[in-house]
């Protein structure tokens, strides 16, 4: 480990952090977070246990209605000036983020920024919160529509955008009036344990943002789930967990908002500008090292032009570089052996119904949990990869003939999180927005995400958006008052 890492480490806090204050778990447990190149340890961090968690519900419960009658600018401001110290520490969040989840530098730094942008985003929506007014169609009184915070939300995030995925809740929440417990993933809480004192630096009150680190997620999430003093549930993550989180809520009625997984049709028409479509793939499916829920997960390319693709994209994937993320490298490592073991076993299933792996197919010997990027063709249509989220740098083409097929290729799966098409044809691409059964569309774009855009699945990738102008009303609720004329 460098100097300048073991420096930045040594800046991380490993506490709870509940209202205001950095504890120890109550039990003094630790968990190991561990760098996914060289499966070294990088920090221990504090266990919460169960009742660490309710301190966290009681200390957002205690500040949230002061929270909610701070002026909306006051909140803005607060976001915006976190916003600025993120921007003086973007090298910082970089390399932690590149430490604990293993992406390369690179894409790290773009993460700073993307995470950063929610912040200024919604500083600016802060203050743009409103409802309406008008005379009843009786014209016998005044219907108010007025909106209010929720109240006290619950946020869980995952390991993949350690930055972003709580920046993208915690901003909106605050802007909206709504205290937080936040429980990032165990396997990557750092970036969150520095970003809070960001917040703390810009000046945010005690007991607004709370953080929970824990080994046990589901132990310490039930409890606060089940307290009637949370008024909301917002979870990033896999469809079974988001599942039974759905269930839990259910006791208490929450307020939820669910971004769950996703099984991305990456779709090239025969009329794409193929460069293009080759460079929207490698972006689509390699980024984050293939471990994004918008990740292209199946390519499904025109009969004509399927060679043609394979054999360019190919050419592509057996040059990227491997390694560790701070080495310039275009390809980290996994997040564990969980994930190696998992696409080891979709290659397997893929070959074995028939597929040929034209690069990659193959785990890479450790230390650190890598995997050779990879293409495989001639998919068999019921191989695991086209149903299951491979997760990883493993790219998997199927071809079609007609619109049609192609279509129905995209929409066989329970997941609509996001499409991806290639099409020169401007009616065709109206089209598939049309007929492509998904939240989001990339149209000619491998990459779609923007916090000025509503973000979120259809099916079972989700319920609810985060960022645009709908991601703070996911944190509000809408009060309707009648006045009579007279
Ligand atoms: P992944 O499979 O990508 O790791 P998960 O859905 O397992 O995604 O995890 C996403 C987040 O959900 C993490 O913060 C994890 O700790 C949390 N989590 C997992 N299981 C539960 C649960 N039963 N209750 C609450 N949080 C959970």
């Amino acid at each position: 480990m460098s100097l300048d890492e073991r420096a930045l480490l040594a800046s991380v806090p490993t506490g709870l952090f509940i209202g205001g204050e950095w504890r120890l778990a109550s039990d003094n447990a630790t968990l190991s977070v561990v760098d996914p190149a060289t499966g070294n340890e990088l920090l221990a961090v504090a266990d919460a246990t169960p009742a660490d968690g309710l301190a966290a519900l009681d200390a957002a419960a205690a500040a949230a209605s002061d929270w909610a009658a701070t002026a909306p600018r006051v909140r803005g401001e607060i976001l915006r000036r976190t916003f600025d110290l993120l921007q003086e520490r973007a090298d910082d969040f970089a390399l932690l983020m590149s430490l604990e989840m293993g992406k390369p530098l690179a894409e790290a730094r773009g993460e700073v920024t993307y995470g950063g942008e929610f912040l200024r985003w919604f500083s600016e929506e802060a203050v743009r919160i409103s409802g309406s007014f008008g005379s009843n169609p009786e014209g016998t009184g005044t219907i108010v529509v007025s909106k209010r915070p929720v109240g006290p939300s619950f946020l869980i995030t995952p390991w993949n955008f350690p930055l972003a995925m709580a920046t993208r809740k915690i901003a909106p929440a605050l802007a909206a009036g709504c205290t937080v417990v936040v429980k990032p993933a165990e396997l990557t809480p750092l970036t969150t344990l520095l970003f809070v004192t960001l917040l703390q630096q810009a000046g945010l009150p005690a007991g607004v943002v709370n953080v929970i680190t824990t080994s046990s997620a589901r132990e310490v999430s039930a409890p606060i789930i089940s307290d009637p003093r949370l008024r909301k549930l917002s979870f990033t993550g896999s469809t079974p967990v988001g599942r039974t989180l759905l269930t839990q809520a259910s006791e208490n009625i929450l307020r939820t908002s669910m971004e769950l997984g996703g099984n991305a049709p990456f779709v090239v028409f025969e009329d794409a500008d193929l460069a293009r479509a080759i460079d929207g793939a490698m972006l689509a499916k390699f980024r984050n090292i293939g471990q994004a829920c918008t990740a292209a997960n199946r390519f499904i390319v025109h009969e004509s032009i399927a060679n043609e693709f394979a054999t360019r994209i190919t050419e592509r994937v057996a040059a990227l570089t491997v390694g560790r993320g701070t080495d310039g490298v275009d390809i980290g490592p996994l997040i564990d052996d969980r994930a190696v073991a998992n696409l080891t076993e979709l290659v397997a299933d893929a070959v074995a119904g028939g597929a040929t792996v034209l690069t990659g197919g193959v785990a890479i010997d450790g230390p650190g949990t890598f995997f050779a990027p990879t293409v495989i063709s001639g998919l068999a249509a019921d191989a695991r990869m086209l149903r299951e989220e491979i997760f990883g740098p493993v790219l998997g083409i199927v071809t079609f003939s007609t619109e049609e097929e192609g279509v129905a290729l995209a929409n066989s799966t329970e997941y609509g999180l996001v499409g991806y098409v290639f099409t020169q044809d401007l009616a065709r691409a109206h089209r598939m927005i049309d007929l492509i059964d998904t939240g989001m569309m990339g149209i000619n774009t491998g990459i779609v995400s923007n916090a000025a855009a509503p973000f979120g699945g259809v099916k079972q990738s989700g319920v609810g958006r985060e960022g645009g102008a709908e991601g703070i009303s996911e944190y509000l609720e809408t009060k309707y008052s009648l006045i009579p004329a007279s």
